[in-house]
């Protein structure tokens, strides 16, 4: 693989991974902000809903509860509790009956000592002690302030909402009116727009409910120690249920995010769509213990969106990468190959005068830091215009072109360069070879274009093709000026020519 390839490719895969990186922590931040906002309002959506029926309980209790009329008659549990029963009952059953206007069930008196006096959902039920199951009532007749939260109780749960009741400053004892788990997440689903399942943990069930009603409950078929409300027979399977089938062990994947006791979002697939899927704990009123959780589904099309448009991103990130890499590749590749052609002769094919410039400080500066022998040897071709005149310019381009191989082929150690300085006349620079084995090397230069035999009818130099050499040696143990040395090889080539053509003019100094 070219070296110039492989740099660009190895550009390319760099910059794509590097963006494919940031993409991918930009996307995973911008998707870390709709989770902590579906958090942040999964969690207001449903304190809004619990304040709205608190609202509907306080005006319940202050209107038509908590009033002279109703505490005398309460005023004598006690005493005369039938009598007390049955006119408490009489009282309010048409509030009672107008209370699932506001969604709120049950309306519940309790005695001081927190024993069931008068259930409106079930009045002949009274008289079993309720100290064990229900904290709340057990909280607002021993701290005597109205409590709300979310409580498991005999025959339902819900959100409670407890109030202590005083007749002539006496305490009688308490009231609770409630709102059903099942109205909050219908609420929330219509508001949220949403899929929303509530599951008990089943100890808490298996504790507190009438094992008569136990049946409103059945085990969840996804999250292991939890119950359901029952479903009817032949309901299809929600979206949570679905999303859930595929994530059984959900609760478990999540326990630490689940100890954290705080409601949290994160993304599941189903059928190629995005999902989110919110759990939100359920604590018990009073002990603040988690006894059970809401999951939420949401279609997020936001989300599904982010997806696509984390890919399109990606694609055409990847693109223009591939793009500028391959533009950056094929404009060194140019200049290298532009640059070659500047300091390369057409016809022959070794470097030109111009590359002869640079090199010639080059070599220069590297002979004076080691102080060596620097060495330019010159030639022309002799009697070349008779050459031409005689076999014709073609020929002569082939002339060159053979001495140019020559040349190069004498050439080939890494302190020897040779050149076309101009017309049929060439330049090689060496270093490191003391006077006498400079003129040595110069003379196997001679040899070898003699030994090439090409016919030169027209010369007075022979009978063959042959060139005069100019050789400037120096010790390079002082600034030599390359126009001088230019001019002195000149002399001496001039020197040569003069002497008869076809022989080595040489100068040291
Ligand atoms: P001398 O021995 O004194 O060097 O005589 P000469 O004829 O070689 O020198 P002169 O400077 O009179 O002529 C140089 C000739 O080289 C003239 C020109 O036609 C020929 N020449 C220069 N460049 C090229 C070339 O690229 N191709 C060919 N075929 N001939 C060239
Ligand atoms: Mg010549
Ligand atoms: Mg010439």
């Amino acid at each position: 693989m070219n070296p110039v390839f492989r740099k660009y490719l190895l550009i390319f895969l760099l910059s794509s991974v590097a963006g494919v990186i940031a993409l991918n922590w930009l996307s995973k931040s911008h998707l870390r902000q709709i989770l902590v906002a579906e958090e942040r309002q999964v969690d207001i959506v449903h304190q809004s809903v619990i304040d709205a029926y608190k609202t509907h309980a306080d005006l319940l209790f202050y209107n038509r509860i908590d009033r002279k009329e109703i505490l005398s008659i309460f005023s004598n549990a006690q005493t005369a509790p039938e009598n007390s029963r049955k006119r408490l009952y009489g009282a309010l059953v048409d509030m009672y009956e107008h209370m699932s206007m506001f969604q709120l069930k049950q309306l519940h008196f309790h005695l001081p000592d927190n024993r069931s006096f008068l259930r409106f959902h079930r009045p002949g039920k009274y008289g079993d002690d309720l100290t064990a199951i229900r904290n709340t009532v057990n909280y607002v007749n021993q701290n005597l302030t109205p409590v709300t939260g979310f409580e498991e109780g005999r025959i339902f749960n819900g959100y409670r909402f407890v109030y202590p009741l005083f007749y002539e400053k006496r305490h009688l004892g308490s009231v609770e009116t409630s709102v059903s788990m099942k109205m909050i997440t219908n609420d929330l689903s219509k508001l949220l727009d949403a899929d929303i399942e509530f599951f008990i943990d089943k100890n808490v069930v298996e504790r507190k409910v009438f094992e008569s009603e136990r049946s409103n409950y059945e085990a969840s078929k996804y999250i292991k120690g939890h119950l359901v409300e029952k479903r009817t027979a032949g309901e299809s399977p929600s979206l949570v249920d679905k999303i859930l089938e595929e994530n059984r062990d959900i609760f478990e994947t999540y326990a630490a995010k689940m100890k954290e006791g705080k409601t949290f979002s994160i993304v599941q697939s189903l059928n190629n769509s995005k999902y989110m899927l919110t759990i939100m704990p359920i604590n018990q009123a009073i002990t603040h213990e988690r006894v059970a959780s809401l999951i939420v589904v949401k279609k997020h099309s936001e989300l599904n969106l982010l997806f696509i448009k984390e890919l399109i991103v990606m694609i055409v990130i990847i693109l223009l990468i591939s793009i500028v890499s391959y533009v950056l590749y094929k404009l060194e590749i140019r200049n290298t190959i532009i640059e070659k052609i500047s300091i390369t002769d057409a016809l022959t094919k070794i470097s030109n005068r111009r590359h002869f410039e640079d090199v010639v400080r080059q070599e220069i500066g590297r002979a004076r830091r080691s102080e060596n022998y620097f060495s330019f040897l010159m030639l022309d071709l002799d009697y070349f215009k008779e050459y031409n005149d005689t076999y014709g310019h073609q020929e002569g381009d082939n002339v060159l072109i053979n001495v140019a191989k020559v040349l190069q082929e004498l050439t080939h150690r890494a302190d020897d360069s040779c050149f076309r300085l101009g017309g049929e006349e060439f330049g090689v620079l060496f270093i490191g070879l003391d006077p006498e084995a400079s003129l040595h090397y110069a003379n196997t230069f001679k040899t070898a274009i003699e030994a090439l035999k090409i016919p030169h009818d027209s010369s007075s130099a022979g009978k063959y093709v042959s060139a005069s050499f100019g050789l400037v040696t120096m010790k390079a143990n002082r600034d030599i000026d390359p126009d001088a040395l230019y001019r002195e090889a000149d002399k001496l080539l001039y020197k040569a020519k003069q002497g008869g053509r076809n022989q080595i003019a040489t100068s040291f100094s």
